[in-house]
């Protein structure tokens, strides 16, 4: 079916080539195949451990937003 599509309605010149590709979680290490013209590609969240999908909240920061820019500013002056 494919072939018949790629002989009949595509430019064979102009499209990029589809191949298998390993996607890799560089949060939670989650390996899965999947077909892409990009090749081997590294995400930075998956369905594993996204907490849209797992339902576990990540603990929220510790402190306020001016603690926060009070340590960034500590560290930028260091
Ligand atoms: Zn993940």
């Amino acid at each position: 079916m494919r072939a018949w599509i790629v002989y009949t309605c595509m430019k064979n010149t102009i499209h990029p080539s589809l191949h298998a590709s390993t996607v890799v979680c560089a949060a939670c290490g989650t390996t899965f195949e999947t077909r892409s013209t990009a090749g081997d590609l590294t995400v930075d969240t998956c369905s594993s451990c996204h907490p849209a999908f797992t339902g576990v909240e990540r603990p929220a920061a510790s402190g306020s937003r001016v603690e926060r820019f009070e340590r960034r500013r500590a560290l930028a002056a260091a």
